[in-house]
């Protein structure tokens, strides 16, 4: 059992703190104790989106696999044409997508062709109908008409061989359809992650009990649902947990039992009724970070016997943060993905940000739109307060203010990270 820099006071308000552990620190330690999950599943392609590919997907044939069309039009032997004339062929058949001409083209002939079709063997040029007249029996060919480049050759999609998809890609609604232009009815995937979660909190209630004084409904259940959800983890969600250590324990037990990784929200304070940290002490490893971050201070993290385990904060816009910020890259690699992270942008801020204070890296929700010219530009959402759950439904984006800064000026540029694809 190890704890680490416990501080007598981790609460969200005050400011600066020397102690505090830096965001990228507390993601490489987290990255250091994950392993991903090995199990691999075969499954149909139709359902497989989303998921993690457990082997590379290789080509093997050529796509596409013959010689086609790429215009409607006619094919003929790019010598029976001519850049300066007109010329006069005969048309001897056709090739319709899925109905070949049998028959290699001879010279002077042509058939009608239509884009996707096979080429005839011989013919080794197209051209378009809208240069081309029709004559009867017999077509005249435009000067210049005739190309080689309308035509697709074997592999120019994907060749023989080549290796399509490695091993860790998240699979896309393009890779399903790539997948299926090979052939392959099956993909091998590694198994969803199975992940339990509960809230803790005495004055927490769940959807359509009622409210008593001092009661709010359980709102971090649903988010972390959601969040969850997107991810594709198979879901355990155990409700509701009473600030005490035994039903803490209880919980601990049973979702260790049952889940790859265990997420509660609450109680990870130092108050008299947080007792989450304390009870991972007792069964398991933790760490115990207060972060140099805001909103999201106070986060625990370690092991119950297999399980990972990650203590969010109980507020609600707190947990939502250090949900995107630890969790979801943390749930990713532990799926087996090996996507890299999504690319830095920059937005310029339409109005002044004057409530940031240095020590803490902030994420503020932000609105993204562009200006007139093109250019991105965000503004916060207002209130800021970690509370504030609405805050995180209005924005689409958050704008990530560094450790130092002390405050921002309308017309710089800042980092956002977008909602799009993240959420
Ligand atoms: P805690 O860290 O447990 O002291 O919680 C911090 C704040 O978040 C308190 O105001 C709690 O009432 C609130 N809170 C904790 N859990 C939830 C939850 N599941 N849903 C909504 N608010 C919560
Ligand atoms: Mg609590």
């Amino acid at each position: 059992m190890t704890q680490e820099s416990v501080n007598p006071d981790p609460s969200c308000e005050d400011d600066y703190d020397p102690h505090s552990m830096p965001v990228h620190i507390a993601r490489a330690r987290i990255d250091e104790t994950i392993s991903p999950v090995n199990t691999v599943e075969r499954i149909a392609v139709r359902n497989a989106l989303g998921r993690v590919l457990a082997q590379p997907v290789s080509a093997t044939f050529d796509v596409p696999p013959h010689r086609n069309s790429a215009r409607d039009g006619y094919a003929l032997k790019l010598e029976d044409a001519s850049p300066d004339d007109a010329k006069r062929l005969k048309v001897v058949g056709s090739s319709f997508a899925g109905h070949p001409y049998g028959k290699a083209l001879q010279s002077g002939e042509t058939i009608r062709i239509m884009t996707g079709a096979a080429m005839p063997e011989g013919a080794d040029a197209v051209a378009m109908q809208e240069h081309v007249e029709a004559d009867g029996e017999e077509i005249l060919v435009a000067p210049g008409a005739a190309r080689a480049s309308h035509i697709r050759h074997p592999g120019e999609d994907l060749k023989t061989g080549t290796q399509v998809f490695s091993e860790g890609r998240v699979l896309t609604p393009a890779d399903l359809g790539v997948i299926a232009s090979l052939g392959h009815a099956e993909v091998s995937v590694y198994r969803r992650l199975r992940v339990a979660f509960f809230s803790t909190g005495d004055e927490l209630k769940s959807v359509g009990e009622t409210l008593g004084h001092g009661n709010i409904y359980d709102s971090n259940r649903y988010t972390v649902h959601g969040m969850l959800s997107r991810l594709g983890c198979e879901l355990i969600d155990m409700g509701v947990v009473a600030d005490s250590a035994d039903a803490v324990r209880d919980a601990f037990e049973t979702a260790a039992a049952a889940a790859d990784v265990i997420i509660s929200t609450g109680g990870v304070s130092v108050g008299d009724a947080d007792f989450v940290t304390g009870m991972l002490e007792e069964l398991g490893t933790v760490n115990f970070w207060k972060i140099a971050m805001k909103p999201g201070r106070p986060l625990t993290f370690g092991k119950v016997r297999q399980a990972t385990f990650f203590g969010l904060p109980g507020n609600p816009v707190s947990v939502m943060v250090t949900f995107y910020q630890f969790v979801q890259p943390a749930l990713k690699r532990m799926s087996g993905s090996t996507e890299p992270e999504r690319p830095r942008i920059r937005a310029k801020l339409t109005a002044d940000i004057t409530n940031k204070q240095p020590g803490r890296l902030e994420y503020q929700r932000g609105v993204l739109t562009n200006d007139k010219t093109g250019d991105l530009v965000v503004s916060n959402t207002g209130a800021q307060g970690s509370h504030v759950l609405n805050s995180m439904s209005a924005a689409n984006c958050f704008i990530v203010l560094p450790l130092e800064s002390a405050g921002h000026s309308a017309g710089e540029w800042v980092e956002v990270q977008s909602f799009d694809g993240m959420v």
